[in-house]
């Protein structure tokens, strides 16, 4: 099998500036990614889509072309279409490739996984024609698709960023249903200060608001009592704001109140994580080197805590560095020499985040849902089912596993694990870190009993 210094697990800002990094300091290699091309979240397919759509997408996004130019070097092996699905002590990567199993062993990995939306359980979200915002944005980043139509729901500079892209792309929103109040504003304020040192990123985001307001898109800010109606499909978005109820008729609903950092790789492997208060997520322990409490395993990246694709490119490179140290590539005090100047960009790039997490905080409706929403989508646990559970003596999200099947699903908790925690942790009174997550294990991704077989008749092959 396959040996390499050095197996990144995602192939966005992180993962591709960690692997060009390490293997411009001699280490060999390895990318996987699920995604068909290089670019992560917010680069997604930019080979291909930024000639084509870089006008609707924006120069930030042509910048991810740098970085996809860095994987196409000498000792960098990227592999596409990569689902890792389990990573054991060692390092034994297993993955799947076109509908076959293979391995690889590492010496270290790195774990550049990125965020995953927020799940925003609202009466209605499991509905036809209801989809995180992110995925609205995958369709046109990917395949140049975008819903008529549409209502845009929820909070955060995302929203903004993909209701400015339907403006530019000749579609806009029908209208915009903001969670976002003027305190959320005010709270904020006690920040702009530290969040100076990084105005371009609130000068782009003031540009976004002037684009959606200049199409005329209706902003609705303060809406509460979220609903999305619909029989077989969402027809329209319900909410009340300043005391009146509004009906919006739509096809297509978008919902996104933030991202939080992808941990099941992380949490598979026993790294320890803790409750952030000011993210409202948990958020694995890296040392400012990505490195975890285990042995060999680093993090960078929005994986390691949200800090947007600038700090996940820095992180990949920092990263990178402590690396190529431990393998004895880089000596220390070359090690600190070239971190200096990254961690001065680092401290740039984080100067807005604290005035963005204040200002935009998710849905209070959607983190402690309605008891008839369902919560877990997989299993359609609601949750009203596991206040049940706490009830019964439910303490921790594994249990409710044997109560209801909540977390078994396809996703293995993935959407559903944030909520079951606040969920069980306000009915039994408990802070977040004393009810815990999910506890993980491979296969982090549906594998089928096919993929397996091949495997195995691969590693046969290899024996003989
Ligand atoms: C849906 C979505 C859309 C976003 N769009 C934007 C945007 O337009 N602009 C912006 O500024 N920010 C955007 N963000 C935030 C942005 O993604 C991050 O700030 C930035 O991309 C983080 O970079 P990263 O390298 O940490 O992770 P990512 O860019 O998220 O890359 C992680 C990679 O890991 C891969 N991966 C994860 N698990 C596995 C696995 N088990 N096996 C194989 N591969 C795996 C994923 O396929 C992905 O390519 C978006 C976030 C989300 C969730």
């Amino acid at each position: 099998m396959t040996r390499r210094d050095l197996v990144t697990i995602g192939a966005g800002p992180a993962g591709m500036a960690a692997a060009a990094k390490a293997a411009g300091l001699g280490l060999s290699v390895t990318v996987l990614d699920e995604q068909p091309r290089p670019g992560g979240q917010i680069y997604r397919d930019v080979d291909r889509a930024a000639p084509l759509r870089g006008d609707i997408l924006g120069p930030d996004y042509a910048h991810g072309a740098s970085l996809t130019a860095g994987l196409r070097q000498d000792g960098i092996d990227h592999v596409p279409g990569a689902v890792v699905w389990a990573i054991e002590e060692g390092f034994r990567i297993s993955y799947t490739r076109d509908g076959q199993g293979a391995q690889i062993m590492a010496d270290r990995v790195l774990l550049a996984t990125g965020a995953l939306e927020r799940p925003m359980p609202v009466p209605g979200w499991t509905l036809p024609g209801v989809m995180a915002a992110g995925a609205g944005q995958i369709l046109l980043k990917q395949s140049g698709v975008l819903a008529r139509r549409a209502v845009l729901v929820g909070s955060g500079p995302l929203l903004y960023l993909i209701a400015a892209q339907m403006v530019r792309a000749g579609t806009p929103p029908a209208a915009m249903v903001e969670t976002q109040t003027r305190s959320d504003i005010t709270r904020a304020m006690r920040h702009l200060g530290g969040a100076m040192r990084g105005w371009r990123y609130l000068a782009k985001g003031l540009k976004l608001l002037a684009e959606i307001t200049r199409a005329g898109v209706p902003r609705y800010t303060a809406a509460r009592d979220i609903a999305i109606e619909g029989t077989d499909r969402a027809e329209a978005v319900c909410f009340t704001r300043r005391g009146r109820t509004h009906r919006l008729a739509c096809d297509t609903v978008f919902l996104h109140h933030g991202v939080v950092p992808n941990t099941q790789a992380a949490r598979s492997l026993g790294v320890t994580h803790r409750w952030s208060t000011a993210q409202g997520c948990f958020v694995p322990s890296v040392d400012d080197w990505g490195e975890t409490d285990v042995p060999g395993v680093f993090i960078a990246g929005d994986g390691a805590g949200i800090g947007g694709a600038g700090v996940a490119e820095i992180a990949g490179r920092l990263s990178a560095l402590k690396l190529a140290e431990q393998a004895g590539r880089l000596s220390t005090s070359e090690r600190d020499r070239q971190a200096a100047p990254l961690r001065t960009a680092m401290l740039r790039e984080m100067a807005v985040r604290p005035f963005l997490d204040a200002a935009y905080p998710p849905c209070a409706e959607a983190l402690l849902p309605a008891d008839s929403t369902i919560v877990c989508r997989c299993e359609e646990v609601t949750a009203g089912d596991i206040r049940s559970y706490a009830g019964l003596g439910c303490l921790g999200p594994n249990q409710t596993k044997a109560f209801g099947r909540a977390g078994m699903g396809p996703c293995q908790g993935r959407y559903c694990g944030l909520s079951v925690t606040a969920l069980l942790a306000e009915a039994n009174g408990q802070t977040p870190d004393e009810t815990g997550h999910y506890r993980i294990r491979p296969p982090l991704k549906p594998v089928t009993l096919g993929e397996l077989a091949g495997m195995e008749t691969a590693s046969q092959n290899a024996a003989e």
